[in-house]
């Protein structure tokens, strides 16, 4: 079935979709949606029906003249939720320009937070804060006469090289003298001695042109050794230890060692993350952190906060003030205007685009950080 209305939809890498919106001609309304897809969404409904909340709540704030334009630009970013089905990352970014059919499409390694902007050009700062956080990583295969090199960004191999010397043969017992086993043992020593330090020159230059947060090495134990001893001072700095990968390693094995230790150094930043949060708050009211729903809530509604932490399974349901959005674990009026405010089912996503229409930041935390957090209500903010 073809849909003669159909938009020309651009799926995009993030820095391509970048490259592109900038393209984009000026001085016509775009409207920019970033939604989170991270597992707790991978089911449609919840998807579109935190979608449709997002663009109800905007539409009533538009000049009467955008109300066309913006619900073409919605109902293609619509068409396109509902149509797509394999999702990558915690985020999408979608923006869809009001005078053309076309539509552009990033999945984001990271949780934007939910939120949309319609504006004369593309709201890309959730973009441009993803790509400057985001870590390139180095990684090495070696052994005696191969070095294949590669550098990961966003989750695919941006960069590969490789470089092999013959280095002759380990020597066999035989007729050989024993001054010269030793000489020849020594000459493929140096031989492996270069191989290194070709290595070590390539990734120089791999630094150079494209600095990396990190390097990786993999490969026999002995031939690692000895490139860690041949490292640089700025590669030595950046070493984060060694992944288990045969040499012959494929693209998809290389991506799936070097996503798992991104992890697992995620949650171990998460958790030095949610311990800090949990030392301030224990400092009394004056503190500038504070912990648990109630606390939460009350702080989001009286000032700024700049951290929003969430506890990636935390569910909760709560009540929200029809008129002026006020959240409140339970309240039968609101304490800001006093209307009656309503139940809901769901608090925490609401939760996270007030925090993030009000500028803050928010980490949805995983593993131990996360165990620990939910002892402490499973969330936690830190005050601006
Ligand atoms: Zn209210």
């Amino acid at each position: 079935m073809t849909n003669q209305n159909a938009a020309t939809t651009v799926e995009l890498r993030l820095p391509e979709l970048l490259e592109r919106l900038q393209q984009l001609p000026r001085e016509q309304s775009v409207l920019s949606v970033y939604l989170d897809i991270s597992p707790r969404r991978l089911d449609r409904e919840a998807l579109l029906l935190a979608y449709r909340d997002l663009v109800r709540e905007m539409r009533d704030s538009l000049p009467a003249g955008d109300a066309l334009a913006f619900d073409g630009a919605a109902a293609r970013i619509e068409a396109y939720l509902t149509n797509r089905s394999e999702w990558r990352g915690q985020s999408l970014a979608a923006f869809a320009p009001a005078q053309s059919d076309a539509l552009y499409v990033g999945q984001l390694p990271r949780r934007a937070g939910d939120l949309a902007v319609w504006d004369t050009e593309p709201h890309t700062a959730p973009l441009l804060a993803i790509l400057d956080d985001e870590e390139r990583v180095a990684l090495v295969l070696f052994d005696s006469e191969h070095a294949r090199l590669f550098t990961v960004f966003l989750g695919e191999i941006e960069r590969r090289t490789e470089i092999t010397d013959r280095v002759p043969p380990r020597q066999k017992t035989g007729g050989w003298a024993a001054l010269s086993q030793s000489r020849f043992a020594r000459h493929r020593e140096e031989r492996i001695r270069q191989h290194a330090h070709r290595a070590v020159a390539a990734l120089t230059t791999m630094l150079r042109e494209q600095p990396f947060d990190r390097l990786f090495l993999a490969g026999p134990d002995e031939a690692v050794a000895l490139l860690r001893r041949s490292l640089t001072r700025p590669l030595r700095a950046r070493l984060a230890g060694t992944l288990r990968l045969p040499l012959t390693a494929g693209d998809a094995a290389i991506l799936a060692a070097v996503h798992e230790a991104a992890q697992v150094s995620e949650r171990k930043h998460e958790l030095e993350m949610v311990n800090e949060l949990i030392e301030e708050a224990s400092g009394g009211p004056e503190a500038d952190a504070v912990l648990g729903a109630d606390a939460v809530l009350e702080t989001l509604a009286q000032r700024p906060i700049s951290q929003l932490y969430v506890a990636a399974s935390l569910q909760r349901s709560g009540m929200e003030c029809p008129s002026c959005g006020r959240l409140a674990a339970a309240a039968a009026t609101c304490p800001d205007c006093g209307t009656a405010m309503v139940p809901r089912a769901d608090l925490i996503d609401p939760l996270i685009r007030q925090a993030v229409r009000r500028g803050a930041t928010v980490e949805v935390v995983s593993g131990e950080a996360e165990r620990l957090l939910l002892l402490h209500g499973g969330l936690g903010a830190w005050r601006r």
